[in-house]
């Protein structure tokens, strides 16, 4: 059992669906005060209804997380409304597919601007804010594609989830003496609504590749994001957690056997 997250202020980005949407309805559950951020504010006020009517604490924002100035009014946001910033969950990502010999600039720099910069955003606007609570959390959303797995298609997505990682190892030293953590979840296949525009073959593909025979829940992965903001991971920086059903695990593409359901 954790530590209540009851009054502690939240950021989730990318909240109004997906994996960001489950983080922002765990942390509603946990007593937290939740900032919904996505670019649309109708979709994030979606979600923070959804908190609010379960008898939770949330407020929608629309911010673009590449842009300096949105990343900025996110984090003032959430000091005027909630009063500081405990957590921050950089969790909004986009993956579109573009092979590599067709790749342009422009391809290339959506996902780094989303990806990428927006994690430097974020976490440069929360800054003040979570340095003032000398227990700050950053959680970062990043994936198993780019720093352990490939996948055709996706070198500038799996270069942008690589360069998380590379960020949380430099942050984490940069940032402990402020006792801020940083520390990132690496989803595998999670069912949410981006995956399932990648369309039915292909997530019939990824569930048969899963030892656990289906794929992730949103709440799979916010169970996660929950520890590593909690008080009992205060000792914990700098460290990935694969949460995949084991995705990783088959060598030479060998599965689990096959076995009769437990009647
Ligand atoms: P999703 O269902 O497509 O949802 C993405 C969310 O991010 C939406 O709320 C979207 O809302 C928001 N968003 C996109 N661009 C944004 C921007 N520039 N600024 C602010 N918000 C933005 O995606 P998901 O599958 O939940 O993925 C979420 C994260 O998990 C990503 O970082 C992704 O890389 C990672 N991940 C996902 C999987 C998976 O299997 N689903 C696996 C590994 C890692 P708006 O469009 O309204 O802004």
């Amino acid at each position: 059992m954790l530590t209540p997250m009851t009054g502690r202020s939240v950021i989730v980005t990318g909240a109004s669906k997906g994996i960001g949407r489950g983080i922002a309805l765990r942390f509603g559950e946990v007593g937290a005060k939740v900032l919904v951020v996505s670019r649309r504010l109708e979709d994030a006020a979606k979600v923070a209804d959804e908190i609010t009517a379960a008898g939770g604490i949330a407020l929608p924002f629309a911010a673009d997380v590449g842009r300096e100035a949105d990343a900025r009014a996110m984090a003032d946001a959430a000091v005027a409304a909630h009063g500081g910033i405990d957590v921050l969950c950089a969790n909004a990502g986009i993956y579109p597919t573009t092979p590599l010999a067709e790749m342009t600039m422009d391809d290339y720099g959506r996902v780094m601007d989303t990806n990428v910069k927006g994690t430097f955003l974020s976490v440069i606007a929360c800054l003040p804010a979570l340095k003032a609570k000398r227990k700050g959390r950053i959680v970062l959303t990043s994936s198993i594609t780019g720093p352990i797995t490939g996948v055709p298609y996706m070198t500038h997505y799996a270069a942008s989830k690589s360069a998380q990682l590379g960020f949380m190892r430099a942050a984490a030293l940069e940032l402990a003496p402020w006792r801020i953590t940083v520390n990132a979840v690496l989803p595998g296949n999670i069912m949410t609504e981006g995956l399932a525009g990648l369309g039915a073959d292909h997530v019939a593909t990824m569930e048969a590749s899963v030892p656990l025979r289906r794929l992730g829940t949103v709440f799979d992965i916010a169970n996660a994001v929950l520890y590593f903001a909690s008080d009992e991971a205060a000792y914990v920086t700098a460290q990935s957690l694969v949460v995949d059903g084991g995705q990783i695990l088959p060598e030479g593409g060998m599965m689990a056997p096959e076995v009769e359901e437990a009647g």
